[in-house]
């Protein structure tokens, strides 16, 4: 039997019900609601809304985001599993950390020149593109994906995923399990 893939995940709004947590800091910082948006490299949004990247991670509560449902679950039981995100290094370690998550590898915005790419995470895990899986939110998870020719899952348990038709949609965590036995 083929080995299962391995899956590579976004963190916010894949894993973490994060929104309300990432909205808070533009909130205070006098953002209007209206003008945010999820899923961008998060310097390039503090620049865009006109606010300072440390002062947006400064107000940033690493302790507000909670797992999606059944998020918890599949992490312990996938084996090999790791984080690409778009998310400031500081505030996505920390996250990691108190939830006890240890990813094999976790790369963040720090470890990319723009939007986040898969290829350094294939690289640090020594796996092909055809080997992994990669779960997202967003159209940028998506364009990651397709770029470097990796197999994309969208997150259908987050109510604001948008599914692509050629997406696979996995409604929820636990199937994912299934979707890593049979590509
Ligand atoms: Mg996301």
């Amino acid at each position: 039997m083929a080995e299962p893939l391995v899956p590579i995940f976004d963190l916010d709004g894949t894993l973490l019900d994060s929104d309300e947590a990432l909205v808070a800091p533009f909130l205070a910082l006098g953002v209007p609601r209206e003008r945010i948006s999820f899923g961008h490299v998060v310097g390039e949004e503090c620049a865009r809304l006109g606010i300072e990247l440390d002062d947006y991670v400064a107000r940033y509560d690493v302790h507000a985001a909670r797992p999606f449902a059944g998020v918890g679950t599949v992490l312990a039981a996938v084996g090999r599993w790791a984080v690409c995100s778009n998310k400031d290094p500081r505030s996505g370690r920390a996250e990691l950390r108190r939830l006890g998550w240890t990813p094999e590898v976790a790369l963040f915005t720090d470890a990319f020149d723009g939007p986040k790419r898969l290829e350094p995470v294939l690289a640090e895990l020594a796996l092909e593109p055809d080997q992994v899986l990669f779960v997202g939110d967003t159209a940028h998870d998506r364009t990651a994906a397709r770029s470097a020719g990796v197999r994309f899952a969208l997150a259908g348990w987050n109510p604001r995923a948008v599914a692509d038709p050629a997406d696979l949609v996995l409604h929820r965590p636990v199937e994912l399990l299934r979707a890593l036995r049979t590509g």
